[in-house]
């Protein structure tokens, strides 16, 4: 499977992926997708929304278990964020008919469409519709790059767009998800296990820091004459990075744009933008209050006019406890970690229990081709993977 999957959207420059949203390499994995499902005499079928299903059992009966993942990827993405969920969720069935397991419940697999967001700027498509995150009038607004609307890239693709929405009929008949997934971190790595499982998606948000100064001359302007935003700016990255130190979270200014922005001017304005994520929300919260009044304390001795504005903000989704305490007493209780970043089982636990497992990334580096895991992780990660469906399936 790996071995199939591995040329589908892969850029021969940068050796990265590039499957985005009802693209020809969208519809490769999808089509590969499907291909595993009929050889393993699957009812396999495609929601509303365009995700795919792979059924093991009546879809109907309800209470059923499933897992998956996603094909798609950011640009110039790794092999393993969302590819080794779903391959995994297939070989994982493999074993529990080798194992020749009694299914007391309906199995499904899935394929949850545009979960990265690439070509359309919003994560999670598929699952937030499903949801009712997501309305259709809100997605059928949204546009790529190059202006082409959702509903016509998926009409191009051959689904209907007219069909999307919420899907509440379906999610109620699930009565577990499961999704695993590559670590985006070194906490496995850290602790020395192949496999983990997840507590929590943490808090975060998007703050953007309007930093006003005063235009001038880079040549003629006395230094104590200025008002230059960019000082304030560069005290603020400072204090951001020493109040996540502090308290253990996370705090990145990777975006930066600058007014006028010419080499021999001091800026007007500089604008910096502040992603920021905890383990809870206080702990958030307080780092943000502190890299803001830290900034403001510069601009005001500087004579800087300081605006700070949240631009975006998700809260801290914790999985539910009584899945994870089932899957912890089946796996022997693994390490249990949080994590930064959005997943569609995160959208989806506000509807259906829902669980995550990890598997090892010895370097952590994700949404890169660097991204990595080793074979006998993934294997370890199927074995998991196994031994919870079937824990949750037996007869
Ligand atoms: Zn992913």
């Amino acid at each position: 499977m790996w071995r199939d999957l591995a040329p589908l959207g892969r850029d021969s420059t940068t050796g990265g992926y590039r499957r985005y949203a009802w693209t020809a390499a969208d519809a490769d994995c999808r089509a590969w997708f499907r291909a595993q499902a009929e050889t393993r005499g699957l009812a396999y079928e495609v929601d509303r929304n365009g995700n795919q299903w792979a059924w093991l059992g009546d879809p109907l009966a309800g209470d059923a278990v499933v897992t998956g993942s996603h094909l798609d990827s950011v640009p110039d993405g790794g092999a393993f964020d969302g590819p080794l969920g779903v391959v995994s969720s297939f070989a994982a069935l493999d074993e529990l008919r080798r194992r020749g397991t009694r299914f007391g419940r309906p199995l499904a697999l899935a394929n949850f469409g545009d979960e990265e967001g690439a070509r359309f700027g919003v994560a999670c498509v598929g699952s937030r519709l499903a949801a009712g995150q997501l309305t259709a009038a809100r997605a059928h607004e949204l546009l790529d790059a190059d202006g082409i609307p959702l509903p016509k890239a998926m009409e191009a693709a051959g689904y209907d767009p007219a069909a999307i929405g919420p899907d509440p009929e379906r999610l109620a008949r699930i009565g577990a998800f499961v999704e695993l997934h590559v670590e985006q971190g070194r906490a496995l790595d850290l602790s020395g296990d192949p496999v983990g499982i997840a507590s929590a998606i943490w808090p975060h948000g998007r703050w953007r820091f309007d930093f006003h100064g005063e235009a001038n001359h880079a040549g003629t302007t006395r230094l104590a004459d200025r008002r230059d935003p960019m000082l304030t700016f560069a005290g603020t990255v400072l204090a951001a990075r020493r109040e996540a130190e502090l308290a253990g979270a996370l705090a990145t200014f990777g975006k930066v744009s600058v007014e006028p922005n010419g080499v021999n001017a001091i800026p007007s304005l500089v604008r910096g933008w502040l992603d920021s994520r905890a383990a809870d929300e206080a702990t958030l919260d307080a780092v943000v209050t502190a890299v803001e009044s830290a900034a403001r304390a510069d601009a005001d001795r500087a004579g800087i006019d300081l605006r700070v504005v949240r631009e975006s903000f998700s809260p801290i989704v914790e999985f539910g406890h009584a899945l994870r305490d089932e899957i912890g007493t089946i796996l022997g209780r693994p390490p249990v970690l949080g994590t930064g970043a959005g997943h569609d089982a995160g959208v989806l636990s506000g509807a259906v229990p829902t669980a995550m497992l990890f598997v090892r990334n010895p370097t952590g580096i994700s949404h890169s081709p660097a991204e990595s895991a080793t074979e006998d992780d993934c294997v370890a990660g199927v074995h998991a993977l196994a031994d919870v469906l079937e824990g949750l399936v037996r007869a």
